[in-house]
């Protein structure tokens, strides 16, 4: 099955958009099929029912099919019994349901807990929380300089006091396949439990659980052309036995009364509430789906994934990051003398969607020596177009932010002061003619920002918010604002001087009614922020206003 022939199953590649978006960030949530968005529309329109209650017959049949789902995951993933997959909302809560439950009843002093360096924050802060709260050891797997696991040195640090592995499969920010096989085995040898993250796992793995012989097993719909919302947990029938449960109320019970409540066996005793019907039924069709496709899907994207790797290859400054051998098609990178959130907002006009920044694995980040990177990723629905399209708009954006550096290096020229209610630099952004122009404009004036010394790079100056880092530093000198600033990122650093240059010198009472909305508007440069990038600079507006709100002589009252 050609892979054009595969993007017909996907609504979101024929629908009627005017601009025809790449869509290169799967890894973030992928496409979804229209067999589970048909399967979803029709439990809304025509079969809405509760589950498990009612006895009437509309009720059983979707019960049945509900539990039908169930089955599927079961034969989705190989394990031994359909009693062993909980339904949850995502990953996210399958990892807190079996972190908390272990903290009540299985973990003791002296234990440790062990996690890798490559997690994903949903499988690190459940695990340090516990730790912390039971003063238990957190221990850290460690990676080397490109963001792979040392195996040596992670399989010695399993030891007879660790109650605890948990791992990802595939590491979201960066695509490798974690060596599991092994870390499992020698967890087995010591006695201690593992818990493996395949969020980013099952849409490009066949995965059989029995075979991995994992404790526990956890995902989510969403990144596998299923619903959002919807998610799994596989665990030994036995562990689900021992763990207490997550949630209590209607569903998970078997009888109650004031002086005492018996819960139902596991899977229902984890489901408490009415469920998430319609994505159990859409994340059945969409492992279905997998199952059925899955040589072709493999096949899809190991040729897309070399055609990624060749694209990146070939533009000089690109450093790619992870494992590129032992990988999903996921490819994060950095390129050089550039910032990664530049990058995406040029990215973005083409209408190019990637995903950039930490990838929620800030402590990965960190032991990369690096503050993000720009991660592209495929599914078999992409195209060998998508990635030609991408490989010219990525050498053109490269392209416009180092002119930009030469051009700002000889251009001494003071702007203009024109007759206008605008200041200088809102009034040559204002002007500008196109997209291109706006952000040369903005990086422009972003090199005319002094740098903030490194002293002020602190937690109280940073602003939280934004994709890119930005530091913010405020005084009052004799009753006006004086605004300091920084990013690595030009385009933010632009906006810094935008904002300043509205911004300083005006008492505390002009900044507490400063609008930005309006603001952004007057120099039509709305339309040219995402929301997210929007959000970063409300973050630093509200960042300076609320210094202002705490020098105001109106505070009291
Ligand atoms: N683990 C990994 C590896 C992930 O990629 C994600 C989602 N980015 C999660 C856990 C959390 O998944 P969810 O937000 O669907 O709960």
């Amino acid at each position: 099955m050609p892979s054009n022939i595969l993007r017909q199953y996907f609504p979101f590649f024929s629908s009627h958009r005017s601009e025809r978006c790449v869509y290169l960030d799967s890894a973030a949530t992928s496409q979804k099929l229209q067999s589970v968005i048909d399967i979803t529309q029709q439990y809304y329109q025509e079969r809405t029912v509760n589950v498990h209650r009612s006895s009437h017959q509309l009720a059983a049949s979707v019960t049945e099919q509900f539990e039908q789902s169930r089955k599927n995951i079961q034969h989705f993933i190989g394990a031994k019994s359909h009693k062993e997959i909980v339904w949850t909302k995502g990953a996210t809560e399958s990892i807190n349901l079996v972190a908390s439950g272990l903290a009540k009843n299985v973990f003791k002093t002296g234990d440790s807990i062990l996690v890798s360096a490559l997690e994903h924050h949903a499988n690190i802060v459940p695990w340090q929380q516990v730790a912390q709260a039971l003063n238990l050891q957190l221990e850290v797997m460690p990676v080397d300089a490109k963001g792979v696991l040392k195996l040596e040195e992670s399989l010695q640090l399993i030891t007879s006091n660790t109650a605890m592995v948990a791992l990802g499969h595939v590491s979201n920010a960066l695509g490798n396949i974690n060596p599991i096989e092994l870390i499992i085995a020698k967890a087995k040898e010591v006695g201690a439990l593992t818990l493996i993250d395949g969020t980013q796992a099952v849409s490009h793995l066949a995965v059989n659980v029995q075979q991995l012989d994992c404790d526990f097993y956890v995902f989510s719909g969403h990144k596998m052309f299923g619903p959002t919302g919807i998610g799994v947990l596989y665990a030994k029938y036995d562990l689900l036995e021992q763990l207490p449960p997550y949630q209590l109320g209607g569903e998970m019970i078997k009888q109650v009364s004031f002086s005492e409540t018996t819960f139902q066996p596991p899977p229902l005793k984890f489901e408490a509430g009415t469920p998430n019907i319609a994505g159990v039924l859409g994340i059945g069709v969409a492992s279905e789906f997998i199952q059925l496709h899955r040589t072709t899907l493999l096949a899809l994207e190991h040729n897309l994934y070399q055609q990624l790797l060749d694209t990146l290859s070939a533009i000089p400054q690109v450093r790619l990051w992870g494992d590129n051998v032992n990988s999903i098609c996921v490819q994060s990178f950095t390129v050089q003398g550039v910032s990664h959130y530049d990058l995406a907002v040029l990215l973005d006009k083409h209408n190019i969607a990637v995903r950039v920044g930490h990838h929620c694995a800030m402590p990965l980040m960190e032991a990369l020596g690096i503050d993000g990177t720009i991660r592209v990723s495929l599914a078999a629905y992409n195209n060998s177009a998508d990635i030609d399209i991408f490989g010219a708009a990525l050498t053109e954006c490269i392209a416009l932010l180092n002119e930009s550096v030469n051009q700002m290096a000889t251009d001494n020229t003071p702007f203009e002061h024109k007759q206008t209610r605008l200041a200088p630099i809102a009034e040559s952004i204002k002007q500008a003619k196109s997209w291109d122009q706006t952000y040369r404009q903005l990086m422009l004036a972003g090199k005319g920002l002094a740098r903030l010394q490194d002293q002020y790079k602190t937690d109280t100056t940073a602003v939280y918010g934004c994709e890119s880092q930005v530091w913010i530093k405020c005084c009052i000198d004799e009753g006006k604002l004086v605004l300091e600033g920084d990013s690595p990122s030009k385009i933010v650093r632009g906006l810094l001087a935008v904002m300043f240059e509205a911004l300083s010198g005006k008492t505390v009472n002009q900044v507490l009614v400063f609008n930005l909305a309006d603001y952004l508007e007057a120099l039509h440069l709305g339309k040219h922020l995402s929301q997210s990038r929007g959000n970063g600079l409300s973050a630093v507006v509200d960042k300076i206003i609320e210094y202002c709100q705490h020098q105001s002589p109106d505070k009291e009252s």
